[in-house]
This record gives structure tokens, C-alpha cells and sequence, in this order.
């Protein structure tokens, strides 16, 4: 299928691996130049070099931590008036919920909710004045299903979601779309820490921990990056402008739920 974004510009945050990879890789087949950002230099050259080259697009790599202000300028700088946003960086610490106290709940909603929120207030005028516009917010499976390890992911994700809920619907009218892709167990670096966690807690071996996980999942397997960037794509393409405010879950089937 021709999503219809050949020669649009996009941003894809925290995207030198997993998941933000995988949407820029699926933007970046169908055309899309980029600016891909991660902390780690090294990783994400080596990723902008693999993805122009295979892709034949632009892709510009800005090293920064894009939870902070000064990381949000950067790319900004590199990108001001981007056709597509696509926000993501790493999800916070687990712990109980007598662990946390006000400046860890302030880090995770700085980091997962006020980061996309200030790159959304940034690009969405120059998207509504061109009358077209992008923006995926890569959340969580446990904004439909709370994980209860994760409540500072909760609670800053679930924020998110009800702003994306209400700007969502005001920024339609201009030909911009904004909406959430949930993921559930994709198998990535998060993938493998958080079996690392399971298969020490409980003197398991990581196939064991991955197998004992996945019979939770009725697909029988870890998502990939490469299923996660292709509904990205496709959300991001020409014809998904009637798709508007929406928390796509990809999950296997893991969250048992009809709505
Ligand atoms: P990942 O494989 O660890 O990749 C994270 C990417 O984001 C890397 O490129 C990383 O590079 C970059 N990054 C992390 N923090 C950043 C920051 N502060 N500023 C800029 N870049 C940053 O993680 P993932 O599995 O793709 O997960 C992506 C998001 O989805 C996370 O929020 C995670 O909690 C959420 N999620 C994942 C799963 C899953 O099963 N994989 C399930 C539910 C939710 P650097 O480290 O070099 O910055």
C-alpha cells in the first residue's frame, strides 16, 4: 500500500533501538526523511547511517536527552515544522507504590508526559496552518491495563492520554491527527530487562521467564519492532485521517477487553 508520505519530514524520538526504531524504519520505507534522537551518540549514528542507507532517505541523527529543555531545543532546531511527530523515551523505574514520593512521580511525568506535551505545543501551529499532521505518542499497554510495578508509568501515561484525549479533538479540524499506540510485551531491550527481572526473582532462566510470559499472550509471542512501526506508518499515512484521539493497543491479545 502507498501510505502517501513520500517527501514529508518527520521527528521520531528515542528511536536509535526498539520500538522508536521500528517506527522510524517503517517512515523511513515509505519515504519519509528524518531526525531520529536517542542519548547515546554512538547507537544512534550507527542506526542514521543503516536507515538512510537502506531507505535512500535523509536521516539526521541530534544526540540528546529528550527529557530536558535543552534537549527538546535541539531537535526542535534540527526540525521546527515537522510533518510528523512520533514521541517516545525510555518508561520509568518499577517499584511498590510505597516507593515513590513527589520528585519521583515529578521525573516520570516530566519524562512521559510533559516531554510529549512540549513537542506537541511546539509543531502542532506550523502542522495546522499547513493543514496537515502527524503526531504518535508511544505509550503503554497499561494505560488500558495498569501493571502494578509500573504506577509511575500509570499515572504519568494515563495523564497523557487524557490531554491527547481533549487536544486531540482540537486540533482535528486543521488536518491533524494525534494518537497513542499502546504496546504491550515487544521484544526489545526493555523486553529483555524486564525478563531479567523475573528470571532473578524467581531463579528462572530467561527462556524460561520469556516462555512463562508469553502464555499470558494469546499471539503465543513477543511483538516486534517492525509490527509496532508499521501500524506507526500507517497511522501517520494519508489514509488514516479519520483515525482521531484513539489508544491502539498492540498486544497480542494480551489485555482481554472487547473496547
Ligand atoms: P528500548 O528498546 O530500551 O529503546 C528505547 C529508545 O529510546 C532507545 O533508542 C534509547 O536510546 C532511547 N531513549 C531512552 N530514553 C531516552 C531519553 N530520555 N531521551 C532520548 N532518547 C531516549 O525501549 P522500547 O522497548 O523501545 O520502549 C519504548 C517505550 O515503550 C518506553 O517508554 C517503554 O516503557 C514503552 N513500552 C515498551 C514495551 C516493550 O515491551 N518493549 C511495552 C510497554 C511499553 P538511549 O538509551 O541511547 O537514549
Amino acid at each position: 500500500m502507498d501510505l502517501g508520505i513520500k517527501g514529508k519530514t518527520a521527528i521520531v524520538c528515542g528511536a536509535s533501538k526498539g520500538l522508536g526504531r521500528g517506527c522510524a524504519e517503517a517512515l523511513a520505507e515509505a519515504g519519509v526523511d528524518l531526525v531520529i534522537n536517542a542519548r547515546t551518540e554512538s547507537t544512534l549514528i550507527a542506526t542514521a547511517e543503516e536507515i538512510a542507507a537502506k531507505y535512500g532517505v535523509k536521516v539526521t541523527p541530534v544526540a540528546c536527552d529528550i527529557t530536558t529543555p535543552e534537549g527538546q531545543a535541539k531537535v526542535l532546531a534540527a526540525c521546527p515544522t515537522p510533518d510528523i511527530l512520533v514521541n517516545n523515551a525510555g518508561g520509568p523505574p518499577p517499584g511498590m507504590w510505597s516507593d515513590w514520593d513527589r520528585d519521583d512521580f515529578i521525573a516520570a511525568i516530566d519524562a512521559n508526559m510533559l516531554t510529549p506535551i512540549t513537542l506537541m505545543k511546539a509543531v502542532l501551529p506550523s502542522m495546522m496552518e499547513k493543514g496537515w499532521g502527524r503526531v504518535i505518542n508511544i505509550t503503554s499497554m497499561s494505560v488500558k491495563s495498569p501493571i502494578a510495578v509500573l504506577g509511575l508509568s500509570n499515572a504519568a501515561r494515563a495523564g497523557l492520554t487524557g490531554y491527547v484525549g481533549g487536544t486531540s479533538r482540537q486540533v482535528a479540524p486543521h488536518g491533524v491527527t494525534i494518537n497513542n499506540i499502546l504496546p504491550g510485551i515487544h521484544a526489545t531491550d526493555r523486553a529483555i530487562s524486564l525478563d531479567q527481572g523475573v528470571s532473578a526473582a524467581q531463579g528462572i532462566t530467561m527462556e524460561e521467564a520469556a516462555a512463562q510470559r508469553m502464555e499470558t499472550i494469546p499471539a503465543r509471542r513477543y511483538g516486534t519492532s517492525a509490527d509496532f512501526g508499521a501500524m506507526c506508518a500507517f497511522l501517520c499515512s494519508q489514509h488514516a485521517g479519520f483515525i482521531v484521539g484513539q489508544n491502539i493497543l498492540l498486544d497480542g491479545g494480551a489485555v482481554n477487553s472487547t473496547m
